[in-house]
């Protein structure tokens, strides 16, 4: 697939405080007002993948390299801007409906991720109680316990699987580090529970085909998620060349998911 990157696209949060920690709360289809929790440095997208779909525009460079670490916010960095900023919207009156750790790239490459998700759930324990977090993950790191038991302190865990064969899922997620598919189906059943985010394309990639969609089917069944949540553009992507599925089409792809996976399939 030839691709290239639309420069007017290409967008990092809109912050709420200029630490580049918190943004939102905005509103979702799925969760109501979203707060935004990011990990990563403020103005720099780091992720295992470059899905062409991004909301980030392209990953400039694999996770392994360059010096990034160093420009995402220490524990202690966390812990003051979740307090400042949660202290903000609760005099608001801005109190939001979820709070979900993602930010601009894969929020588990994060350095001492587990610390920091226990800053996040004191912080909702102290400012907003009973209100949900979550984490939404390409999954990449999954294969470490330390990393899977701090998703399972979250309220809920969001992988996403956009193909259940190699090769398409290579076109349409691009990864940036070693990814095997049946590694992230046996890291999924050993959390707590998943739900799986699937995103569907047509045009220069297609992962609506029949292949695919069987492939796709069968990791559905050995994962058995909670739910399975479908969704296509509803956006200028990063990649020219991506068409959005019609949600008649997303839905009869749901109706089938959940056939086969036996859990709901809800179309976004
Ligand atoms: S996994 Fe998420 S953050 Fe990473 S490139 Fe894909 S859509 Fe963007």
């Amino acid at each position: 697939m030839t691709t290239t990157l639309d420069p007017e696209y290409a967008s990092l949060k809109p912050w709420r405080l200029p630490d580049g920690l918190l943004y939102g709360p905005f509103p979702t289809r799925r969760k109501g007002r979203a707060l935004g929790v990011n990990l990563l440095p403020p103005s720099e997208k780091v992720c295992s993948f470059n899905c062409g779909y991004c909301q980030c525009g392209w990953t400039p460079r694999p996770p392994g390299k360059g010096d990034w670490r160093d420009r995402c916010p220490t524990t202690e960095q966390v812990a003051a801007g979740l307090e400042r900023g949660f202290a903000q919207l609760h005099a608001e009156g801005n109190a939001p409906d979820a709070i979900v750790v993602s930010g601009n790239g894969e929020p588990t490459l994060a350095p001492e991720f587990p610390q920091k998700v226990e800053r996040v759930l004191a912080a909702r324990d102290r400012w907003f109680p009973g209100v949900r977090t979550m984490v939404l993950t390409a999954g990449t790191e999954l294969g470490d316990p330390a990393i899977r038991a701090a998703c399972d302190r979250l309220d809920e865990r969001c992988v996403k699987l956009d193909a259940g064969d190699a090769k398409t899922l290579r076109a349409v997620d691009i990864p940036l580090v070693p990814f095997e598919l049946a590694d992230l189906v046996a890291w999924c059943r050993r959390l707590r529970d998943v739900t799986i985010q699937s995103f569907f394309t047509r045009g220069a990639v297609d992962n609506t085909t029949r292949p695919a969609l069987d492939a796709w089917l069968a990791r559905l069944r050995e994962i058995r998620p909670l739910e399975i949540q479908l969704y296509s553009l509803d956006r200028v992507p990063a990649a020219r060349g991506l068409r959005g599925v019609p949600r008649a089409d997303l839905e009869a792809i749901a109706a089938e998911a959940a056939g086969a996976a036996g859990v709901p399939a809800q179309v976004y």
